[in-house]
């Protein structure tokens, strides 16, 4: 079945520049943006330009162009925020897809966090 994208998201309004952002990096294909409820002292979401859903759908429907500059975009901002080891002390990733990820912004966005030792990764809880 194919992918559907809602492009009244609220990334999409971002990309489009209809509303504002805290912008960390931005690339030919790929946005950094401060998360504007952050739960961690540095706190940045990583998203694709282009009108992908998911991490899967990304990875399944994106261009190797968009792919690389995405990957390394998020190593940029890894690097920027002074998280990237060995000089930094490290972070976490997430990208949450869907129901059961817990996933409230249908755009694919990859937080990153970290300033803090972030706990364990999961929580037994729903
Ligand atoms: P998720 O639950 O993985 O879909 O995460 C969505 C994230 O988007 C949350 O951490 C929100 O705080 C964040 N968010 C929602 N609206 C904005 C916005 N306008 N600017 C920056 N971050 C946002």
């Amino acid at each position: 079945m194919a992918y559907t994208y809602d492009p009244q998201n609220i990334f999409a309004k971002i990309l489009r520049g209809e509303i504002p952002n805290d912008t960390v990096l931005d690339t030919e294909y790929s946005l950094a943006f401060r998360d504007i409820q952050p739960q961690a002292p540095s706190h940045v979401l990583v998203i694709p330009k282009g009108p992908y859903v998911s991490y899967d759908h990304f990875a399944a429907e994106a261009s190797d162009a968009e792919i690389v500059d995405f990957t390394r975009a998020i190593s940029e901002v890894c690097k920027a925020e002074g998280l990237a080891l060995p000089v930094g002390e490290g972070f976490r990733m997430i990208a949450n897809a869907g129901a059961h990820g817990v996933q409230d912004v249908p755009h694919l966005h990859v937080h990153i966090l970290g300033g803090r030792p972030m706990g364990r990764m999961v929580s037994q809880q729903a």
